[in-house]
């Protein structure tokens, strides 16, 4: 049984860019504003993303046991490709086989997920420079 992964996959992952500002002004509230804008637009595209499914999509070809069957020649001519979805949730890993029609539709909800992994990464990274320079300026204010 030969498991190939589907090379689609990674490939279908497209890199979400939210970092075109760069931020001249050294000036903290202005840099916040920057920050506050980039989550703000994170969320927008949170809310149109579609359906949302975790996992890797894999194809197989599997032989069989028929005596002299097409898959057992040479060289052989495997059955498939078959369709499988693995993912886990909650510590429980599942397995399910899935029917060429419905390949594609699978595979946008990997991608929405993925990409919904991508921008809450990009929402934390840009939150803890806020929660950073809220610590920052809370600290001068203290101070002067
Ligand atoms: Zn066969």
């Amino acid at each position: 049984m030969l498991f190939m992964p589907i090379a689609s996959r990674p490939s279908g992952l497209r890199r979400v860019h939210t970092e075109g500002e760069k931020d001249e002004n050294p000036n903290m509230s202005s840099k916040l504003e920057v920050l506050e804008r980039r989550i703000a637009r994170i969320k927008e595209k949170l809310t149109s993303l579609g359906d949302l499914r975790p996992g890797t999509l894999s194809e197989q070809y599997n032989v069989c046991g028929t005596p002299h069957c097409q898959c057992k020649a040479d060289p052989p001519k495997k059955h498939g490709p078959y369709f499988q979805l693995g993912w886990s949730r909650k510590r429980k890993s599942t397995t399910r086989f899935i029917r060429k029609p419905d390949v594609r539709e699978i595979k946008d909800q990997l991608r929405n997920y993925a990409q919904m992994q991508t921008l809450v990464d990009q929402w934390v990274e840009a939150s803890i420079e806020i929660c950073d320079i809220k610590l920052q300026e809370s600290r001068q204010a203290a101070k002067g």
